[in-house]
């Protein structure tokens, strides 16, 4: 089928196209979006994509994406420094901030143990994490999703943390095995929170 497209116009629809749950359908509906546009508001987008690349790091204390180190958890006052939640990515911390169900501080893994996929506890920050809890923590909450990496990392953690006499803990599940903490509505996070139990 010949392309009908001006190769400009095809070559938008294809970067479109790398993103996460866009198909070509949504790609070339961007695509003449972005052409309607007027030009002030495609500079101003062009201006926050290269801004987020430029400002956006990670939080030298828990490992959050920020745009000041220490990020806003960790420099908030009011946040309780004793009992600090693990999650996987930045993903999952927001979700568990959404819920408001926790108002301690975080500590972003930057993945799950999956032996599959190459990824070993060396691959994740937990040389700093065991760092952090020598500073009074208190307690440690595994918020890691209920799948099978999720799970084989809290056993880990947890028979790594256990003997330093830290309290630890696994977020229940009000979601089937294999659920995604990302896509929990907050109640149900805020539930697993509530019936977190000692591992
Ligand atoms: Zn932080």
């Amino acid at each position: 089928m010949p392309n009908a497209y001006a190769d400009s116009f095809q070559k938008l629809i294809d970067e479109l196209k790398k993103m996460p749950g866009v198909g070509p359908k949504s790609a070339q509906r961007l695509a003449f979006y972005i052409l309607s546009l007027p030009n002030a508001e495609v500079q101003s987008l062009i201006k926050s994509l290269i801004e987020v690349k430029e400002k956006m790091k990670y939080c030298g204390s828990c490992y959050n994406l920020t745009d000041v180190d220490p990020c806003k958890i960790c420099s908030d006052s009011s946040r309780d420094p004793h009992a600090l939640c693990v999650v996987a990515d930045p993903k999952d911390l927001i979700a568990v901030e959404r819920s408001g169900s926790f108002k301690g501080l975080y500590h972003v893994l930057g993945g799950l143990i999956s032996p599959l996929d190459g990824m070993g506890p060396e691959s994740l920050r937990i040389k700093e994490l065991l760092g952090r809890l020598r500073n009074g923590v208190k307690e440690v909450i595994l918020a890691t999703n209920p799948t099978t990496e999720g799970e084989a990392t809290s056993m880990y953690l947890s028979n790594l943390i256990k003997p330093l006499g830290v309290k630890i803990t696994r977020i229940a599940y009000g979601l089937p095995v294999g659920a995604d903490m990302d896509y929990a509505d907050e109640v149900t996070l805020t539930k697993s929170f509530e019936g977190r139990r000692e591992v």
